[in-house]
């Protein structure tokens, strides 16, 4: 325990040296000690032992939910750390297992993300079915949020700013959330090997773009950026993969004809009308038709050119192209 306290000091202060230019002092707020798995603690499905400056203990605690973890061919225990919070002890175990890398030609379902504000997702997938993930409560709950962080900021007394500092973290855990239960349910709805497809949102200015309404755009690419990294983990547990597409024109290009144009779509209604074909939309649902079509044809570049003769190619290219509605 005491090694592991001079561990976790040293450590803290390389990375100070190694990251900032300037020397700031380290604080240690949270007791908070690491332990290695076989040396300075052991699970078993009955017991939790650790090592202690009294000797070894041998706690019973609550296992439901962690069965197959117990399954040491498959899942390896790692370094877990004892920490502290809210006068209770919690453990964080971490657990490491391998899965096979999921093989663009294997895919059997492609499924485009439009991520938003309205709707937090739409999906469209190789069925050709479209779903809706409802965003209003998430707006609703955002809206109250930044309503008291601007009554907050308003007061600027040092407990105002302390319960803004606290708000903040309580909001980022709740969207945090959010996301996981999203991402979960995504993963959940489609087989293995499905080729998930999202928007590359990496450029600020896009972000902005995409959500016209009071929220800060910042936090919203934050979220997005969020349910990216959760989506990702997820689906590359079940044999799924996640590309990111460029996002230009997938609001504005006609999933019916191809016919590309800003007056294509009324933001404020949120409708799509093609001005070539007539082909009509919710705007959301037609961004997850642009991505399901770009996911599609990502998979025809990427597959190996032996195995598909030039005409053939030609014609499945054709077909995804103009996609039966
Ligand atoms: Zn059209």
């Amino acid at each position: 325990m005491v090694q592991s306290v001079i561990k976790t000091v040293i450590a803290r202060y390389r990375t100070i040296l190694e990251n900032q230019k300037e020397w700031i002092k380290p604080v240690f707020k949270k007791p908070q000690y690491d332990l290695v798995w076989n040396r300075d603690y052991s699970l078993s499905e009955s017991y939790f032992s650790v090592n202690t400056l009294e000797g070894h203990v041998k706690l019973p605690y609550f296992s439901q939910g962690m069965e197959k973890y117990f399954d040491h061919a498959v899942y390896k225990f790692g370094t877990a750390k004892l920490v502290k919070k809210h006068g209770k002890y919690f453990l964080h175990i971490p657990v490491t297992f391998e899965v096979d890398e999921s093989n663009m030609n294997d895919i059997c379902n492609v499924v485009g993300i439009d991520r938003g504000v309205n709707f937090i997702a739409v999906t469209y997938d190789s069925k050709h079915k479209t779903r809706f993930f409802n965003g209003k409560k998430i707006k609703q709950t955002r809206a109250k949020y930044a309503k008291l962080r601007k009554e907050l900021q308003m007061r600027g007394t040092p407990s105002s700013r302390r319960r803004l500092k606290a708000i903040g973290q309580r909001e980022n855990r709740w969207m945090q959330d959010v996301n996981h239960q999203v991402s979960k349910a995504l993963v959940e709805s489609y087989p293995e090997h499905t080729l998930f497809v999202l928007e590359d949102l990496s450029g600020v200015r896009n972000a902005t773009e995409r959500v016209r309404t009071r929220d800060r755009y910042v936090s919203v690419s934050w979220a997005f950026y969020d349910l990216e990294q959760k989506l990702t983990y997820k689906a590359k547990q079940k044999r799924c993969s996640v590309i990111k597409v460029d996002p230009r024109y997938t609001s504005q290009t006609c999933p019916a004809c191809g016919h590309t144009e800003k007056l294509n779509r009324n933001k404020k209604l949120h409708r799509f009308r093609c001005k070539t074909c007539g082909y009509q939309s919710n705007d959301d649902r037609i961004g997850a038709m642009n991505l399901y079509r770009m996911g599609i044809n990502y998979l025809v570049d990427s597959q190996v050119p032996d195995t598909v003769t030039a005409e053939h190619d030609s014609a499945v290219k054709g077909a995804v192209n103009h996609p039966a509605m």
